[in-house]
């Protein structure tokens, strides 16, 4: 029953749905769901039925899908693999819930939070995999969080005031380098997190902030690691991974047809990544394609060096179980299976 346009997309593009648990206010007005999980792959929309690699309910779990998604992907990138991660949907269905987690306050203990989401998550990890490894005689692992938001790239770590714009780079052979961008080092999952929390701050109190709601841009937490390997011949091997963790713009703006509040450009830009991120997905998934159109919009140009090849990619598309959000959720659900 699987329907899939190659072998690649098996291995290496992995889309799940999860559904949001009803908010007090929905519950309040007895709000009638309208998804019906059948097993954990199928997924009902009124009658129309959607198959993903995965379908979470509204009652899974912070560590169940941390577990079951992004877990195994943890691995690759200690040997010297590229993934990405985004989490895909309407405003206020979990990405943000789902990337980071609920609690942004500084005196948060992440790895005890049975609500902290897979950057958190996959930080700590890392570092337990790195220390399972005795070949591995160096280490090193680097953070950077940047937010793209009207085209602009805008780096969350930085401490000047405001932001200086970055401009992105990258040559024939898909290298990515946006000069300036500010690349910590970490030797713990909690400063991991601290950096994570700072970038966070930082994203709220933006000067900017009168006209720049979250929405409408999208973050991306890059962590990095390097590994240097002794061997018997005396050869060392040295690895780089990396794991980019992309919580994207709402959707809403690609359904509607403008928002009265919204610049044109601005709303054409967030079309743009949004349509054109797709676009690369799908042809990574479908090797009959050959031109992957990363250079279309700045999201995918940033993100090219951990999309296609031997990355794995996994879109974790969030959706609202309220009837009220039926034609943004189809549309959601639709972009999702598009890109498998
Ligand atoms: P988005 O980033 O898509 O706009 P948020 O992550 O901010 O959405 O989620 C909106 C609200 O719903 C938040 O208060 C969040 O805590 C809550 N929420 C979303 N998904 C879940 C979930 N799976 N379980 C519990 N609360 C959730
Ligand atoms: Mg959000």
């Amino acid at each position: 029953s699987k329907k899939r346009s190659s072998a690649a997309s098996t291995q290496n593009v992995k889309v799940v749905v999860r559904i949001r648990p009803l908010n007090p206010q929905e519950l309040d007005d007895h709000v009638k769901p309208i998804l019906k999980t059948h097993t954990h792959k199928d997924l009902f929309l009124k009658e129309k039925k959607y198959t993903f690699d995965r379908v979470f309910k509204s009652s899974a779990s912070q560590p169940a899908l941390y577990n079951n998604v992004i877990a195994p992907l943890i691995p690759d990138v200690v040997e010297g693999y590229n993934c990405t991660v985004f989490t895909y949907g309407q405003t206020g269905t979990g990405k943000t819930y789902t990337m980071t987690g609920d609690k942004c306050n500084l005196q948060n203990n992440w790895k005890q939070d049975p609500d902290a989401g897979i950057i958190p998550r996959a930080a700590f990890h890392i570092f337990d995999e790195l220390n399972n490894r005795a070949n591995y005689n160096t280490t090193n692992v680097t953070i950077s969080y940047i937010e793209l938001y009207n085209e602009e790239i805008r780096d969350l770590l930085s401490d000047d005031q405001g932001f200086n714009v970055l401009q992105v780079f990258s040559d024939v052979k898909g290298n990515v380098t946006i000069p300036g961008l500010k690349e910590f080092t970490v030797d713990s999952g909690e400063e991991a997190c601290k950096l994570l929390q700072k970038g966070i701050l930082k994203r709220q109190m933006a000067p900017t902030l009168m006209n720049h709601q979250s929405s409408r841009s999208h973050t991306v937490f890059t962590i990095t690691v390097n590994t240097q390997e002794s061997t018997d011949s005396g050869d060392d091997i040295i690895k780089t991974g990396k794991i980019k963790l992309v919580d994207l713009a709402g959707n809403e703006n690609i359904a509607r047809s403008g928002c009265k509040d919204m610049r044109a450009t601005e709303l054409a830009n967030i079309n743009r990544s949004l349509l054109t991120l797709g676009r690369v997905i799908h042809s990574l998934a479908d090797k009959s394609q050959k031109h992957v159109p990363y250079r279309d919009s700045k999201l995918t140009r940033i993100l090219q060096d951990s999309l296609g090849g031997c990355t794995k990619t996994v879109i974790i598309a969030t959706v609202s179980p309220a009837h009220a959000y039926y034609e943004i959720t189809q549309s959601t659900l639709d972009y999702a299976t598009r890109a498998r």
